[in-house]
This record gives structure tokens, C-alpha cells and sequence, in this order.
């Protein structure tokens, strides 16, 4: 699977980098942003767990 973060709907919680610290990361920006294309098989649960628990659904599966 592959996820992306929508930089319009984030409002830099920290919840998915909290979750899944290997698929996603706060930039420079204060927004979050994935930090691997391909989201590695043993982190489809946390970064699934990570799209749900967004508060504004900012994440997307690809
Ligand atoms: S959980 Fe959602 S709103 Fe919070 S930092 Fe991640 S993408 Fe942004």
C-alpha cells in the first residue's frame, strides 16, 4: 500500500508520526509527510491505524 498525507487538510498533530514513526514525520513545514514510497508490509497496520486516527483525515491510501 502506499499513503499519502493531503498538506491542506493537516494541521500537524503529530498523531500519525506518533502511530506509525516509520511511514510518516513532521517536515520542516510543521505538516506531516510519508517518508517511504511503498509503505513496507510490517507497517500496514500501524499506518492503517495511523489514516483512522487522523483527526482531520488528512492521510490517503494509494
Ligand atoms: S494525524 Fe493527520 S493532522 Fe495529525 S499530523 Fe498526521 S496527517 Fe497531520
Amino acid at each position: 500500500m502506499k499513503a499519502k498525507v493531503v498538506k491542506e487538510n493537516c494541521i500537524g498533530c503529530g498523531a500519525c508520526q506518533a502511530i506509525a514513526p516509520n511511514i510518516f514525520e513532521l517536515g520542516d513545514d510543521g505538516l506531516s509527510k510519508t517518508i517511504v514510497d511503498e509503505v513496507p508490509k510490517a507497517d500496514e497496520e500501524d499506518c492503517k491505524d495511523a489514516i483512522e486516527s487522523c483527526p482531520t483525515g488528512a492521510i490517503v491510501e494509494e
